[in-house]
């Protein structure tokens, strides 16, 4: 019997806003049946070369992958990098201006907060290592019992336009691809179904991506085939994969959205290169 080929190109360790370590989450693709994954954390590398090392002990292909926060005209967009040279000092650089941009952003959200009446005094930065974001907050939010619900602490402080709302230094659409492309990797619009002013997905397509993601999370067959048609005009690369966060979106199931055999072994023959001589 042959097995399908199905890779997960999005998914969140604890790095970032996901609540899986790497190992876990290498484990639980395999559970899956999964043949091939990338781990792609906010604006951070930090899972690896530690998940290389995993994947390596369970036969599991894996591909370096990183979601990138940008800016387009006020709207945020995220951008995934993929097969990108792990050593490469942009890439690090990058990594290390977001990490400031959150602090600056995350300290001014909690000022927010304070001034609503909600104490941070106990909000630690626990996860040193990895990048801190709103879910945290979220889930401290719901730890003091000012919300039930992630979402809800999203719905009343925390999202676009509410009252603790910061969205930090604007880091642009530009650099990020620019940043990719210096470090040997291929620069993906993500989630393009979620964009919301259709100018904004006008400009960002006329921008050097190297492929957007087609296939995401819950999103089906008829969602996805205006953007799987835009990227085949294109000669762009079409990705896809859950977003799956563990138990901070537990709607989102890992293995939910995927890639066939061609575009994965494109990315991983690309990523071996990258990584050849660094
Ligand atoms: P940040 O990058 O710190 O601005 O946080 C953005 C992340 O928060 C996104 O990537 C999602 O994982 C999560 N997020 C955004 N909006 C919501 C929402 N309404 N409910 C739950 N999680 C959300
Ligand atoms: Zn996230
Ligand atoms: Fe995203
Ligand atoms: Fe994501």
């Amino acid at each position: 019997m042959t097995v399908e080929f199905r890779a997960d190109l999005h998914c969140h360790s604890f790095y970032s806003d996901g609540t899986d370590s790497p190992e876990a989450l290498i484990q639980l693709a395999i559970e899956k049946k999964l043949t091939g994954l990338s781990i792609t954390d906010h604006d951070t590398i930090s899972a690896y070369p530690e998940a290389i090392q995993i994947a390596g002990r369970f036969n599991l292909p894996l591909i370096v992958g990183v979601e990138f926060s940008s800016n387009f005209r006020c709207e945020p967009v995220h951008i995934l990098g993929y097969s990108f040279d792990l050593k490469s000092q942009e890439i690090a650089r990058l990594c290390e201006k977001h990490k400031k941009r959150r602090q600056e952003r995350n300290n001014s959200i909690l000022k927010k907060l304070k001034a609503l009446g909600i104490s941070s005094e106990l909000f630690s930065l626990e996860n040193i290592e990895g990048t801190i974001g709103r879910p945290h907050i979220a889930k401290f939010l719901m730890e003091i019992g000012i919300v039930q619900t992630i979402q809800e602490a999203f719905e009343r402080y925390l999202g676009e336009g509410k009252p603790a709302f910061d969205p930090g230094e604007p880091i642009s659409v530009e650099e990020t691809i620019e940043t990719i492309h210096q470090a040997k990797g291929v620069a993906i619009l993500a989630h393009p179904h979620l964009l919301k002013r259709s100018i904004t997905t006008r400009e960002l397509l006329k921008m050097p991506f190297d492929g957007l993601e087609g296939y995401y999370a819950r999103f089906g067959p008829a969602r996805e085939k205006k953007w799987v048609d835009i990227a085949r005009t294109k000669g762009w690369l079409i990705t896809g994969g859950s977003d799956y966060h563990g138990a901070t979106k537990p709607h989102s199931l890992l293995g939910s959205s995927w890639v066939g055999e061609k575009t994965f072994e494109c990315l991983y023959h690309r990523f071996k290169q990258a990584n050849l001589f660094a």
